[in-house]
């Protein structure tokens, strides 16, 4: 078998539909197992609705419904012209969209929307796209089979992020996929949802139809699992901002992660998770160009003896500092920090600390930074009267640039290579982080200069 994950853009609009007709076709031999994603931009119209609906806003409300209904309806008008098959999947859509209809309306009735609401709100997408899909491959000759994955991907009531159930889910998926697929049909599965035991909708988290596609290749053992999107593949930086930034065309399951981790949007970061365990190889490949080879994930790529990968940057990131002389040697300071910030939900990204433990910095989502502050400050309150804490601030927007590659393991210089291209560039860096790992660079700079030093780096490079 072969797991093609369609996204967003590959599955919005009539072109990209039939290419990925022609893609499946081609592939037929090899057993195709699809997922995708909810139409491009869908999901957000959808959260955003949901929010239109809280207030109450419904004009605003109905017109994306009717928004979403024509964007659907064109499709089956344009793609499906055996009458009782445009008939059927009208009716199904039709169905849909008013259901999501009534959830708005219990929404802005209730003036509630919980993230277990959001997600069986969000679930409309890739119900919509997925139905569509399986019509549009009957249309054109392809045996194909609707599969709504809350049938058979069981997670946790973590809503918005669920965290699977592989033992279910495993065996669930490959008792209903396997049998299709043996018979000629092409399944055509939903990603992003799944449900609870008691059978209530959940997300995997957003951009999550990616990691589906790998629990659905993983669990049926798929030879290999495409996710196909509308870039070339994973490149050795953002092209927006680099110039000279090229497609790498191998790299190995743990840069995959980081670098996605670290902003490199192609593919979410638990993607590699289930296609680790089987060794089943990942690869990125461009709906818009559906020839270029794209970029291999595997366990053991051809290094090509490149040491750093790819240079990426995340912006919008605030960087709390705590500082004071009677830190020194005091135990239980990182541990009340970290408990403190767990405790009111901040999400720490990075974390430096001096050994001459005279400083402690964290580096989190700019939009925690208030949030943060206050309860470090709370936290510490007795510290600072104490003045064993001089104080603590923070600075913000900053960003992280993250330099990714496993040969930069054990390799000697590249810390000083990176440092000395950042300083030629005449940026100053605010934070260095090396994990023992080896396997990432990261480091704090102003958010405006952030350009610059990728950019810097980069060249270093020769990436
Ligand atoms: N449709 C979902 C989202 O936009 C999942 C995905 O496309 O990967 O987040
Ligand atoms: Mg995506």
């Amino acid at each position: 078998m072969l797991t093609m994950k369609f996204g967003g853009t590959s599955v919005g609009d009539v072109p990209r539909l039939q290419e990925v007709v022609t893609i499946v076709k081609q592939f037929m031999n090899d057993q195709p197992v699809v997922v995708a994603s909810a139409m491009g931009g869908l999901t957000n119209v959808l959260i955003e609705t949901a929010n239109k609906a809280v207030d109450r806003k419904s004009g605003e409300v109905n017109n994306a419904v009717a928004a979403i209904r024509e964007r659907h309806l064109q499709i089956a008008n344009a793609m499906i012209q055996d009458y009782p098959r445009r008939a059927a999947l009208i009716k199904d859509h039709q169905d849909l969209i008013d259901e999501l209809a009534n959830f708005y309306h219990g929404v802005s009735l209730l003036r509630e929307l919980s993230p277990r609401s959001l997600d069986a709100i969000a679930a409309f997408g890739e119900l919509l796209s997925c139905r569509q899909i399986a019509a549009i491959f009957e249309e054109n000759g392809i045996p194909s089979q609707f599969i709504d994955a809350r049938t058979i991907i069981r997670t946790d009531d973590t809503f918005g992020e669920a965290s699977i159930d592989f033992v279910f889910s495993n065996r669930k998926i490959n008792e209903t996929i396997t049998p299709l697929v043996k018979k000629g049909i092409v399944p055509v599965v939903t990603g992003f949802i799944a449900s609870t035991a008691d059978g209530i909708t959940t997300t995997v988290g957003r951009s999550g139809s990616d990691y589906t596609g790998s629990i659905v290749g993983a669990a049926v053992n798929s030879k290999e699992i495409w996710i196909w999107t509308d870039v070339d593949g994973v490149m050795t930086a953002d092209p927006r901002n680099v110039k000279g930034a090229k497609v790498l065309t191998e790299i190995s399951y743990r840069e995959a992660a980081e670098m996605s981790y670290f902003g490199a949007k192609v593919i979410h970061p638990k993607t590699m998770v289930p296609a680790i365990e089987k060794k089943i190889p990942i690869r990125i490949k461009n709906t818009f160009n559906p020839t270029h080879a794209g970029t291999l994930i595997s366990a053991k790529p051809n290094h090509n003896g490149t040491s750093a990968k790819t240079v990426t940057s995340i912006d919008s990131l605030a960087i709390i500092a705590i500082e004071g002389n009677g830190m020194i040697g005091v135990p239980g300071v990182s541990s009340r920090i970290f408990t403190a910030l767990a405790r009111a939900r901040v999400n720490v990204m990075m974390i430096s600390q001096a050994s001459s433990e005279h400083n402690v910095c964290i580096i989190v989502p700019r939009k925690d930074c208030e949030n943060g502050l206050k309860t470090l400050r709370e936290e510490f309150k007795i510290d600072v009267a104490q003045k064993n804490i001089d104080d603590i601030t923070a600075k913000e927007p900053v960003s992280i640039v993250a330099v990714v590659g496993e040969g930069m393991i054990g390799t000697k210089g590249i810390a000083g290579k990176t440092f000395d291209a950042v300083a030629k560039a005449d940026v100053n860096i605010i934070a260095i982080a090396q994990g023992s790992s080896e396997l990432n660079i990261s480091f704090v700079v102003e958010q405006s200069e952030a350009k610059k030093a990728v950019q810097a780096v980069h060249d270093a490079f020769h990436l």
